[in-house]
């Protein structure tokens, strides 16, 4: 996801990094060779240690070199059993569903391996529950200006940014924006006869950190239900503990009827889970849908790890805590004039500024700190969610620097 802009990473300095690099040039990377990592703070390969307020974007949440994460991987391996496909019953995936909809309001769990999978799979299944409730004419799906939902042409087809999109069109058809908040404008373009699906961030991650009103959240909840369609929650980036809840949207009084996760489940491994209601999975059938990697024992083992320790109510109260402690370092640079607002929940929090942040960015890096961007104009702050209180000091203290 780190383009030029979103990295902050100036061309001069990236020029040299990806030029002569066989990788295909879909990123500007940062400079620095990252060879180790420990806690929050990622290893160069000269020594130089940096810490690190971006987790992966939002994938660390454990942070590096954690001991249960690692005991984990250990116990997985010992076993033998890194995969055995679909067709055959491993223990931690039944396991790691089962824990899933414990925590959850979900009833079935269909597991993947990335965030975009989540997401087609999830317009998948809300297609398939609408075309058998109300025909094939029942098959739009309605995005939010700002989202973010993946790359590949269903999810690409439901984000909002036009550079993403454009050189690929056609998308995926039938899919229409409506600003959020706009409960009018929203009810001017859900059908009953035309929407499958309503797809929403709970805090938009991509676009700058836009945080939905839990009165906006309900009355979606509202819309969906009177015009029987899906309402689909996108929880890759703000879900498990991100925002001192186990899921965003526990804090905004709704549930959604599908929700799709990723980035920190599985502690860096990949894997995606899309996570639905009875109603809807009761129409998936044997062969509907498919991954031969999704839900190995391997990786489902280690994601076991990380929910039982992201699920524990002190780290979820210690994310909170902290949260507070960086809202209440960073607001006070609104009344200088780099920082137009601070905004966010929990360990999710964006820094508007009046400027574009690439030069800040760029900056953060000189001074050790790994800090991303959220379109042109927001820093994205999204460390791990174990960050020490030292560490957490010591980012802030460089980032009060950086956007004096
Ligand atoms: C990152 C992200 C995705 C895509 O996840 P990938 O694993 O990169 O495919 C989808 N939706 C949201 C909200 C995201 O933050």
């Amino acid at each position: 996801m780190s383009t030029l802009m979103e990295t902050g990473v100036t061309e001069q300095k990236s020029a040299s990094a990806t030029a002569d690099s066989p990788l295909l040039g879909v990123y500007r990377r940062a400079e620095p060779l990252f060879i180790g990592g420990s806690g929050s703070t990622m290893i160069a390969e000269d020594g130089r240690e940096y810490l690190d307020f971006a987790a992966g974007i939002a994938v660390n949440a454990l942070g590096y070199a954690d001991a249960g994460v690692h005991a984990a991987i250990l116990a997985a391996l010992e076993t033998g059993l890194i995969h055995t496909s679909n067709l055959y019953r491993t223990e931690p995936g039944e396991q790691l569903a089962a824990q899933l909809v414990a925590k959850t309001f979900a009833d079935k769990v269909f597991f993947c391996n990335s965030g975009i999978e989540a997401v087609e799979g999830a317009f998948k299944f809300a297609r398939r529950y609408a075309r058998e409730i109300g025909g094939g004419a029942k098959h739009e799906i309605v995005a939010f200006n700002g989202s973010f939902h993946g790359r590949l042409f269903g999810g690409l087809a439901a984000t909002d940014k036009p550079a993403y999109r454009a050189p690929f069109e056609p998308l995926m058809p039938g899919v229409h924006f409506v600003k959020p908040e706009d409960i009018a404008g929203l009810r001017a373009v859900v059908s009953a006869e035309r929407t499958a699906a309503i797809i929403i961030e709970p805090i938009q991650g991509e676009s700058g950190v836009n945080v939905m009103s839990p009165k906006f959240m309900q009355a979606l909840r509202q819309v969906a239900d009177e015009a029987n369609a899906v309402l689909i929650f996108d929880e890759i980036q703000c879900g498990v503990g991100r925002t001192g809840s186990l899921f965003a949207h526990e804090q905004m009084g709704v549930v959604p009827d599908i929700m799709t996760i990723a980035k920190p489940i599985a502690g860096g491994l990949p894997m995606g889970a899309v996570l639905l209601t009875n109603r809807i999975a009761a129409v998936m059938h044997p062969g509907d849908h498919g991954t031969t990697f999704g839900g190995g024992p391997f990786v489902c083992t280690v994601a076991l790890e990380v929910l039982r320790r992201l699920s524990d109510p002190s780290l979820l109260a210690s994310v909170r805590s902290k949260s507070e402690r960086m809202m209440a370092a960073l607001k006070p640079l609104m009344s200088g004039n780099v920082v137009a607002d601070v905004r966010g929940v929990g360990l999710m929090i964006g820094v508007e500024l009046h400027e574009p942040v690439a030069p800040r960015v760029a900056k953060a890096l000189e001074e050790g700190l790994l800090i991303i961007s959220a379109g042109e104009k927001v820093i994205r702050l999204l460390p791990p969610l174990t960050i020490s209180d030292k560490d957490l000091q010591r980012g802030l203290t460089i980032l009060q620097a950086v956007l004096a």
